[in-house]
């Protein structure tokens, strides 16, 4: 097998992996550097939807980041990306009728680029990089790492580093635990955020006008996430249980305003974050379970229900995406209609209820009897590795970085840990 070796190996082409290559490209132009995707276009999540968000905590994990601190990072994330902030409108109204039911709207500091836009800045960023010198291996995926002879083996070759960024992402939930135990380091991932997401037309959410990603927090750990309208689609990602077993989960984007016509209909999640502490058990293991039971009931598919059916406390049918009241189609084909009140622990299915009351009173609409709930949406929360230091070090030359590492929980903050972690790196060079 071909053996070669570099400075600074990058795995994952994401956020996290770009933030660590501008910083340490720029820091240490001389040296040999190298970024690794297992895909064959990529730079991560930056292909889906690109909203990017400004403004702590949005995306930053407290563990690991306090409000000075990432707004220092996200300066340097914005001198560098340069984003156009959304305006916002009549933000005050929706926030006094929150606070009067215990739910807080934050104000973000927004940018929506879509997933048209997200693919034209990930050229610019490739072809940046190009300028700088740095590789990106592109359907070249990290298979192993030996830490004491500082090598790691590909599908293509063996690779020595002086020091490594290993930043997989979410997907890479499994790869990273696999990563550190090798390394022997501990590690848990006790918190999960479970829900469903919601598909409804615009004029039953219209504060979307008016902020183009509302980021409402209710009581019990409820909160809206990722918010998509005009051009906006609900798709379906599929995962594997540490078994083997394939599960789905639901997830949304829009295209920006300039790709096609708009199809009037806005997504976005309602999650309930679940933390297992007594006893503590794996917040990934329990996803997995509630994403099993859904492909059980929903037939391999996800389900889908109108909020007219569950309040009628009856499963929706074929039929109920075709009466004349229930006046849209699902953005995702393929879906089973169902009841997910069969599916779902009460517990959740409660607070999110609980929390979707409430927004209907704070934006009348999203109650609506077409409105779509789809289910599930699952966001694992990552491991949380026990760090050296506070530039996410595992072990000598090792760093993490990013979503799968716990360090970030979305595209600005999943760059700025990147940043942070090559600062740490630019010191064993
Ligand atoms: C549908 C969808 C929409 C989203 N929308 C938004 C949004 O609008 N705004 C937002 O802030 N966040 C959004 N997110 C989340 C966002 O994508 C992530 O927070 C962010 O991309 C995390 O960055 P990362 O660098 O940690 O990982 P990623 O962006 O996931 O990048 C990891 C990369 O590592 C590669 N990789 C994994 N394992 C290996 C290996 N063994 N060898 C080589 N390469 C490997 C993967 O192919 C991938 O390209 C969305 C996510 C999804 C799925």
């Amino acid at each position: 097998m071909k053996h070669e070796s570099y400075d600074v190996v990058i795995i994952g082409s994401g956020p996290a992996g770009m933030g660590a290559a501008f910083e340490l490209s720029e820091k240490a132009p001389q040296k040999k550097m190298v970024i690794l995707d297992k895909l064959k276009y990529s730079s991560g999540g930056m292909r889906n939807d690109c909203k990017m968000n400004f403004t702590y905590p949005i995306g930053f994990p407290n563990e690991y980041w306090d409000e000075s601190q990432a707004e220092e990072y996200l300066d340097k994330v914005s001198e560098f990306l340069k984003p156009t902030i959304l305006p916002k409108t009549r933000i005050g109204i929706y926030q006094t009728r929150a606070e009067r039911l215990d739910t807080k709207l934050l104000e973000i500091k927004q940018t929506h680029l879509g997933t048209d836009g997200g693919l034209q800045l990930i050229k610019q960023l490739q072809k940046e990089l190009q300028n700088r010198d740095v590789e990106l291996a592109l359907e070249e995926e990290m298979l192993s790492l030996d830490p004491k002879l500082r090598q790691i083996e590909t599908n293509k070759r063996v690779i020595s580093y002086q020091t490594i960024l290993i930043s997989p992402g979410r997907q890479g939930f499994r790869f990273l635990q696999q990563t550190l135990d090798t390394l022997d380091v501990s590690y848990i991932d006790n918190i999960v955020d479970i829900g469903i997401r919601v598909e409804t037309r615009i004029e039953h959410y219209p504060i979307v006008k008016d902020y183009y990603d509302p980021k409402f927090h209710f009581p019990d750990k409820v909160r809206t996430f990722c918010t998509n309208s005009g051009n906006a689609h609900v798709v379906k990602e599929t995962y594997k249980t540490a078994a083997g077993l394939p599960y789905n989960s639901v997830n949304g984007h829009a295209y920006s305003v300039s790709h096609g016509k708009e199809n009037g209909l806005v997504n976005f999640a309602m999650l309930n974050t679940v933390g297992l502490t007594e006893p503590l058990a794996s917040g990934q293991q329990f996803a997995e379970n509630l994403g099993i039971q859904a492909m059980l009931m929903g037939g391999g598919k996800p389900l889908m229900q109108r909020v007219g059916d569950f309040r009628m406390g009856s499963r929706s049918k074929l039929e109920s995406f075709n009466a004349d009241l229930y006046d849209f189609q699902p953005s995702l084909r393929g879906c089973c209609p169902g009841d997910i009140s069969l599916a779902m622990p009460s517990r959740i299915l409660r607070s999110l209820w609980k929390g979707m009351k409430k927004l209907d009173t704070i934006v009348p609409g999203i109650l609506h009897p077409s409105t779509i709930m789809y289910y599930p949406e699952i966001k694992l929360y990552a491991n949380k590795p026990t760090y050296l230091n506070k530039h996410f070090k595992v072990a000598d030359g090792v760093y993490l970085a990013g979503d799968g590492a716990g360090t970030s929980r979305g595209i600005t903050a999943a760059w700025a840990s990147g940043i942070r972690a090559a600062e740490g790196m630019f010191t064993e060079l």
